[in-house]
């Protein structure tokens, strides 16, 4: 089995379990496994509590995997006061339901990583899309962040390197919007790492995923 924990696309593929990315305002529950959050780049405070409610009442349900994607985003117009007043609240209600996260982070690991210190955080925390180099990795691994890799794994050499720096019980694979499949996303993992990940990310995604 293939495990993609971060797609905007659901193949519908019995070879693949993968967590589809929904927003608050337009969620297909029938889905086998899905994620729910609150983006930074389509925050919006008028809707935001209406938001919150829908992951809310929907966060219990056993195919709701994790909160997210939410975060921070220092490229974006929106002040990262207002990003935080969106994202503090879902972190809350992941740690209240026991749910981990799917945090998108552009510019903003060492606020991220103050956030999940202040909050006393002890659910599972997964950056989505990682590209940043090994220094950011470590630091991030060491706060017990899991790092997923897709896109940029296919498309930046560098970070081929930073990828065989990060602890394998630390480590998913995602596809999020790109046209390649999982299956490639792994196979350029599994080269760059000379290992079968099938077992490894397996375990990685019960342990995180399937308590
Ligand atoms: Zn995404």
């Amino acid at each position: 089995m293939h495990y993609n924990i971060h797609t905007h696309h659901f193949s519908n593929n019995s070879e693949i379990v993968e967590l589809v990315n929904q927003y608050p305002n337009e969620i297909n529950t029938e889905l086998p496994n899905f994620t729910v959050g609150i983006h930074p780049w389509y925050l919006n405070e008028n809707t935001f509590l209406d938001d919150l409610a829908v992951i809310e009442n929907t966060i219990q349900l056993p195919n709701f995997k994790a909160v997210g994607e939410c975060g921070l985003d220092k490229r974006i117009e929106t002040s990262i006061e207002i990003q935080k007043k969106i994202l503090i609240p879902q972190l809350l209600l992941a740690e209240k339901y026991k749910k981990p996260v799917i945090l998108h982070c552009v510019a903003a690991y060492q606020e991220i990583i103050e956030i999940k210190k202040e909050l006393k955080l002890t659910i599972p925390m997964v950056i989505h899309g990682f590209s940043k180099n090994s220094q950011v990795a470590e630091s991030l691994i060491k706060n017990g962040f899991y790092l997923s890799f897709g896109k940029y794994l296919l498309q930046n050499p560098e970070l081929e390197n930073v990828l065989k720096t990060i602890p394998l019980n630390q480590l998913f694979l995602e596809t999020d919007m790109i046209d390649q499949t999982i299956f490639e996303v792994y196979s350029k993992a599994e080269h760059v790492l000379n290992i079968n990940l099938e077992p490894i990310i397996e375990e990685n995604y019960n342990r995180v995923f399937n308590q």
